[in-house]
């Protein structure tokens, strides 16, 4: 497999936080790589070996840890004739769990892409790089915004906007003073501004060389000027050769990025950041109408929405952070469901059973990102998923304004 869909990145990114909060307190937390291609027998071996030479480790309870971490693995490799498709990583060890307690901690992770190194590691960290690598952004576009007094360049990542470089001009204006003649004025204007592109084309392209992995270049600003400086080559080659298109826009300077990523993701919708920005304009004009909108929002509401199969596409901030606990009572069969968030979850004291007569506190028996929760309630119903990332436009405003939480219907819903 070679690209991922969101689900399976939310995921993977959900896992690899988990994962970068356990910390060892010596050097004990093992990392196993094992690609599809590696034979289980030749991973027993080579954990056997690791095994001896761990009975070497000084400290007592460091070597208890890692050798318990080591069996753990062994164990857990047994229940594989061979490798998943795309091989495995274990993070297996004793985590910190607060003054003096530890805590075991097991993963075992079938990453949506393929690993390609076998790699053991025993650190006081598990070692991500190779699943971190995965999850970064591969649709990366240069932005570049030029008329004859600023010029901005800029990147676009996934659906961020980064400001790399704003510059200023001290070509004059179209119109001269008085004292010259207008003829000598226009051509020193020409001359000043040749030297403008120059500098601006000079230094953009430098940074742009900079960055290997821009896919594709977008020029815009307002006016002819954007075209003819495409035209006259005042970049690279190796830079030129990348620009996709010119657009209009009203701004040179920060706010034109903004611009001219809008204006580029109207024309090209294969891009990811299109996608999104659709499908939340296509949501807050449903929110805007007075009566019989299409939109839904808030988790309650978008959840009822979902049991009754009414929601088309289902909208979900990635930075909901929020967990869907059930509660159980152990002495009777009572639960119930609650939504809680994240940063609440770790200070949580589940209430009192209020079927039993005794006092009984109930117990979470499970939890689940609400994330994961809200997708496979969608999928039951055929709804499409769109995870909106944070940082953009849009993922900020479902984020703020809508809960995080929202949705296009089927057909208008009095809820
Ligand atoms: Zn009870």
């Amino acid at each position: 497999m070679t690209e991922m869909n969101q689900r399976q990145r939310y995921d993977l990114k959900r896992t690899l936080e988990e994962l970068k909060d356990c910390k060892g307190r010596h050097t004990e937390l093992i990392s196993l790589y094992v690609p599809p291609s590696k034979q289980i027998s030749d991973v027993t071996s080579y954990l056997k070996n690791e095994f001896s030479e761990s009975q070497n480790i000084k400290s007592k309870t460091t070597r208890k840890n890692v050798l318990a971490a080591i069996e753990s693995i062994t164990g857990r490799l047994k229940t594989f004739k061979k490798p998943p498709e795309n091989g495995m990583v274990f993070f297996v060890g004793h985590k910190s769990a607060g003054s003096d307690q530890t805590e075991m901690v097991q993963y075992v992770i079938e990453p949506p892409l393929t690993i390609n190194t076998f790699l053991y590691r025993c650190d006081s960290e598990f070692y991500l790089e190779p699943l971190e690598d995965m999850l970064s952004e591969k649709e990366i576009y240069g932005l570049l915004l030029i008329d004859r007094r600023e010029c901005t360049v800029g990147i676009l990542r996934g659906n961020r906007v980064e400001l790399l470089k704003y510059m200023t001009s001290q070509v004059p204006g179209k119109h001269g003073k008085g004292g010259q003649s207008q003829r000598r004025f226009e051509r020193l204007t020409e001359i000043a501004a040749h030297e403008w592109f120059q500098k601006a084309g000079e230094k953009a392209s430098d940074i742009f060389r900079e960055h290997k992995e821009i896919k594709g270049i977008f020029v815009g600003g307002p006016g002819p000027t954007k075209q003819y400086f495409v035209e006259e080559e005042y970049l690279h080659y190796e830079v030129q050769e990348k620009i996709i298109d010119t657009f209009d826009t009203g701004y040179t300077d920060e706010f034109g990025l903004r611009e001219l990523v809008s204006a580029a993701s109207e024309t090209r919708t294969d891009l990811k950041i299109s996608k999104e920005k659709k499908l939340m304009k296509k949501f807050l004009k449903e929110v805007t109408k007075t009566d019989l909108g299409l939109a839904v929002y808030g988790e309650p509401q978008v959840r009822k929405a979902l049991e009754m199969g009414a929601v088309d596409t289902l909208l979900l901030s990635e930075n909901l952070r929020k967990y869907r606990v059930k509660l159980t009572c152990p002495t009777c069969d009572y639960s119930e469901i609650k939504t809680i968030k994240e940063d609440d979850l770790k200070e949580f004291e589940p209430p009192d059973c209020p079927k039993c007569k005794t006092p009984t506190q109930m117990e979470i028996s499970n939890k689940t990102d609400i994330i994961d929760e809200l997708s496979d309630l969608a999928e039951k119903t055929s709804s499409d998923v769109e995870i909106i990332s944070q940082g953009s436009e849009e993922g900020d405003s479902l984020y703020s304004a809508f809960d995080g939480v929202a949705g296009i219907l089927r057909y208008p819903l009095n809820i």
